[in-house]
């Protein structure tokens, strides 16, 4: 791996060998210029690892994302089935004897013979597959 931290450690390295007097004005500026350069490598050396840590903790969340996702979207689709099967076809308009309100009702209640009370009038239907009887 040739991170900028082993470049500017292989720089040190040379210009040390190099025995540079730094009591000398280009001696100073380079000892400078290694500092800023170490100092440098290190805040990239860091920065690399607390990215990589943010890095990990966002794929973490994603992930735990996609499962919540899963279970919202999981959920409303549920209930888009369910509400495709309320489509007009299902429903067979009658209308109430009593009052002449429109009612709308479900084909299977129509089928199971039952009574149906007029939510206007609250008269007391019998639903039957041909007609519609009065109970009283
Ligand atoms: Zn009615």
């Amino acid at each position: 791996m040739n991170s900028v931290k082993q470049k500017v450690s292989y720089l040190k390295g040379y210009i040390d060998g190099l025995h540079i007097d730094s009591e000398t004005k280009e001696g100073k500026v380079i000892k400078e210029m290694v500092d800023i350069l170490e100092c440098m490598a290190d805040e990239i050396c860091s920065l690399k690892n607390s990215n990589g840590e943010i890095k990990e903790y966002i794929e973490q969340i994603d992930n735990d994302l996609i499962n919540v996702e899963d279970e919202i979207y999981g959920l409303s689709e549920e209930i888009i089935d369910e509400g495709c099967e309320y489509n007009d076809e299902d429903f067979e308009e009658i209308k109430c004897p009593s009052c002449s309100e429109s009612i709308f009702i479900d084909k299977t209640l129509f089928q199971s013979n039952e009574h149906l009370e007029c939510p206007n009038c609250r008269y007391n239907m019998v639903l039957c597959c041909k007609e519609k009887e009065k109970t009283e």
